[in-house]
């Protein structure tokens, strides 16, 4: 027999049980973003590797070690989007987005990394991303994090997560930091493992944010970037921090919070739960004031997060609020004999259309009404709707409740309309 060919490690088929998970978090991220007026904008999967370089810093995991790049058939080199703000940026310039206007702007869909695989890190995996382009103060900053707190809200996933918020202050009051935190880690150069030491000239607030945990005592009693503020990021900080109070939304200050790409400033956010072990954030953000600059665009003021989809459906899967998601079928449609079908193909659509969100399945593939029985039970579904001889000659339905000991019932088309409308709106 021939080989059987697999998935590419790290890259998950999301199968039907799981899917309905899915839909049901992407409708409410949608249905949010909606509510807060963002709109979507979708950019290509491959990007060129230059613009990832070139915005994510070179001394960074991702560049250094995470792209799928390529050369194409014409030698050009490209990349895999690894993460989406890069790509929203370079789209947003091409196409004029940024000049005197105010943006806000989200996305979804796959992201790529090659990282070792594990539970809630993949190699493709996929986040919901919102993006807000023109605006300066902690206003924006309050309310994008109020739209990230609601989602998480509506997903059932609040009680579970906590909000960390630091700032980063702006690139000049940084190299002040930095000079010391380099002093502080090379007085302790020995306890440092290889990246480390490989980032402590290069790129010393990167140490912070290692996943080492034998680095954690170190970094937790490192200077701390917040006491190092320049007075404008620390108005700005606090302002912030009196917004989210105001509006009732609970944070930590996490002085240690530094994030992984190297174009923030100021405000940095993340969700965290001790729900997924070592992957814990489940979602990301910050503001992100010289990216557009940095990348040949005219000064623009952004801040943006990032939704870990998998870890979100991982998350979800473990609160009780996923058991009341309700994706089954409402009802099975069978008949007794071939020269029933015809009718009965056309009786299931008729229902369709006449009850919105009806999810009806039309049993085929023949078989007694017997079998036929069992398959309707099977499938989950509410209802069992019968359609033979007898009923095509008296120009009725019938219906017959599987999971109630209630007696089958004879009704007229339109009758059983009316009813599986209101049984729908009950659910
Ligand atoms: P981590 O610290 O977990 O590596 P990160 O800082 O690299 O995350 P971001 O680039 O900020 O992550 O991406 C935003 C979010 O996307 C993360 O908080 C996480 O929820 C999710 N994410 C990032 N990388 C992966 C991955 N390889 N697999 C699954 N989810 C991921
Ligand atoms: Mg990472």
């Amino acid at each position: 027999m021939a080989e059987i060919i697999q998935a590419v490690r790290g890259m998950n088929d999301i199968l039907p049980q799981e899917s309905f998970v899915w839909q049901h978090a992407e409708r409410i991220m949608r249905r949010v973003l909606l509510s807060y007026g963002y709109q979507e904008i979708r950019t290509p999967m491959v990007e060129k590797t230059e613009l990832f370089k070139r915005s994510i810093g070179e001394v960074t995991d991702i560049v250094e070690k995470e792209m799928y790049s390529f050369l194409d058939r014409n030698q050009e080199n490209l990349t895999l989007r690894p993460e989406g703000t890069a790509c929203c940026v370079r789209a947003g310039m091409e196409h004029g987005l940024f000049y005197n206007q105010i943006q806000r702007l989200w996305y979804t869909g796959p992201f790529f990394r090659h990282e070792r695989p594990q539970k809630g890190r993949y190699r493709q995996f996929h986040q919901c991303s919102a993006e807000v382009f023109g605006l300066t103060g902690p206003d924006i900053d309050a309310e994008l994090i109020m739209l990230s707190a609601t989602i998480l809200e509506k997903l059932g996933l609040k009680s579970l997560t906590t909000l960390q918020l630091n700032s980063l202050g702006t690139a000049e009051s940084r190299s002040e930091y930095r000079k010391r935190l380099v002093h502080y880690l090379n007085e302790h150069k020995d306890q440092l493992d290889e990246d480390s030491v490989r980032r402590l000239h290069k790129n010393p607030l990167r140490v912070l944010d290692s996943k080492n945990p034998d680095l954690k005592h170190l970094i937790a009693n490192a200077p701390k970037l917040l006491d190092h503020l320049d007075q404008a990021s620390l108005q700005h900080f606090e302002t912030l921090q009196q917004y989210l109070t105001q509006a009732g939304i609970a944070f930590e200050i996490n002085p240690c919070l530094v994030r992984g790409l190297d174009y923030y400033s100021k405000t940095v956010f993340e969700w965290v739960t001790d729900k997924l072990g070592a992957q814990g954030t489940v979602c990301a953000g910050g503001r992100y004031d010289t990216l557009v600059e940095q990348l040949g665009g005219k000064p623009t003021s952004a801040i943006g997060f990032s939704l870990g989809m998998e870890r979100i459906i991982l998350l979800m899967q473990q609160s009780e609020h996923n058991h009341k998601i309700d994706s089954g079928l409402h009802a099975y449609f069978i008949t007794d004999s071939e020269a029933s079908f015809p009718a009965a193909l056309k009786m299931a659509n008729y229902l369709r259309s006449k009850v919105l969100g009806l999810r009806l399945m039309l049993h085929c593939g023949g078989g007694s009404l017997k079998s036929q029985f069992k398959k309707a039970d099977k499938s989950g579904a509410q209802y069992a709707i019968i359609m033979g001889e007898h009923e095509i000659k008296t120009r009725s339905v019938s219906l017959k409740n599987l999971r109630e000991d209630t007696p089958q019932q004879a009704l007229y088309q339109d009758e059983l309309a009316e009813y599986l409308k209101l049984k729908i709106a009950k659910k």
